[in-house]
């Protein structure tokens, strides 16, 4: 039976193929923009003087200054380096940081951003924008910030290492899942979720093997595409809520975490969330307990599996579950003190999710 539902759909253009980078001049000419910003961080300033000359003319200038969590004092030099140069709009090119950057831009001055992502994350097809100010992020949702063309081009993702390919990749099958159990999930998102979690599952064993394989490349950005878009539809629950509690408090990094806690955030709600279980077991080439695979995924792909390797002290869990659980948010299941600490405990050792009583056959029966 299809439950009730409401659903709000976000204007999205996707340019996606391998080489569509040179269509990103056209792009750019279509938004009628005459002088862009070309934005990205410091380790990919030649990528981004890169596009600046693939621009020519249309290029006001490169800004390569994009940091994770988007400091103020970074934004603020961003639009005042915008200004300066007459800039009508801004090209982000990198990961989550860079289109995090063009957002900040686009939230205070309207400059509309065209995203060329370079990882997983999905940020390119969100209307999430954050900004940290003195340890504090601060995050808000503006359909403004909304990038209005994206150009997927998996050649632009082949320089991305191994071990990052890996959790960045990881980083979006935690959008996919936490949108399967979501309060406000449809069955347009949950398509999304599901074909997504596939195409990333199947594709980063052959990303990690062979990071030039550009057919392997594509199939991980096109799930990372639709991985993003569900984080955009729906809302997030207790997955997100730790990582972005331990990212906050202890500065752990961003896709490793997530990697880390996503087979444990899972594990916990697969008894509440028997719908999200049997898409992810179909996603997942029709495993029992998907929890269970999603930490094995991570084994084969050689990313990270405990928190503890990711430099957090034992001491330390108290005090995140304390936070995690301080203000309430959607979840299937309810969120306890006990639950979330039992569950960073086992995050932190590095041992597999526990075995849930209620994971499905192999063969789930519609
Ligand atoms: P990132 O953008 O910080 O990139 C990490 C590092 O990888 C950087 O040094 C970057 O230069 C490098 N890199 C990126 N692509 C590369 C490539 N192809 N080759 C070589 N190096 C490359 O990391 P991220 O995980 O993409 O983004 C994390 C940030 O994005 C966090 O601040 C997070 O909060 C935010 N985020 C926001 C949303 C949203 O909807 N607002 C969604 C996801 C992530």
């Amino acid at each position: 039976m299809i439950r009730p539902f409401v659903y709000q759909a976000l204007p999205m253009r996707v340019v996606f193929g391998a080489g569509s980078l040179a269509k990103l001049p056209d792009e750019v000419e279509a938004l009628g923009l005459a002088r862009v910003l070309v934005l990205c961080s410091p380790e990919q300033e030649d990528t981004g003087r890169m596009v600046a000359a693939a621009l020519g003319e249309r290029a006001a200038g490169v800004l390569p200054e994009a940091r994770m969590h988007v400091p103020v004092e970074v934004a603020a030099r961003a639009r005042d380096l915008a200004r300066e140069l007459g800039a009508d709009g801004c090209v982000a090119v990198g990961g989550g940081s860079a289109v995090g950057l063009g957002k900040a831009i686009a939230l205070e001055h309207g400059l509309p951003v065209i995203a060329v992502p370079t990882t997983y994350a999905g940020s390119e097809m969100t209307p999430v924008w954050g900004l940290t100010e003195g340890g504090q992020k601060r995050t808000g949702r503006d359909v403004r910030v909304l990038p209005r063309s994206v150009v997927y081009d998996p050649e632009m993702t082949v320089t991305l290492p191994a071990q990052m390919s890996a959790t960045s990749g990881m980083n979006a099958v935690a959008h996919a899942v936490e949108g399967l159990y979501a309060p406000d999930a449809t069955p347009i998102v949950s398509l999304m979720a599901e074909e997504g979690v596939r195409a990333l599952a199947a594709a980063l064993p052959r990303v990690v093997a062979d990071g030039a394989d550009l057919d392997a490349r594509g199939e991980a950005q096109y799930g990372a595409w639709l991985c993003g878009a569900v984080l955009a539809a729906t809302t997030m629950s207790l997955h997100h809520k730790l990582c972005h509690t331990l990212g906050g408090t202890l500065d752990l990094p961003h896709a490793q975490t997530h990697t880390v806690v996503l087979p444990h955030a899972l594990a916990y709600n697969t008894p509440a969330a028997p719908e999200a279980v049997a898409a992810l077991a179909r996603a997942l080439g029709g495993v029992p307990d998907p929890a269970r695979e999603l930490w094995e995924l991570a084994g084969r792909l050689g990313a990270p599996r405990s928190l503890r390797e990711l430099g957090m002290q034992e001491a330390d869990i108290p005090r995140i579950a304390e936070l995690a659980v301080a203000n309430p948010y959607a979840n299937p299941r309810p969120v306890t003190r006990e639950g979330v600490e039992a569950l960073l405990r086992a995050a932190w050792a590095g041992a597999p999710p526990p075995r849930s009583a209620s994971t499905i056959p192999a063969r789930p029966t519609e």
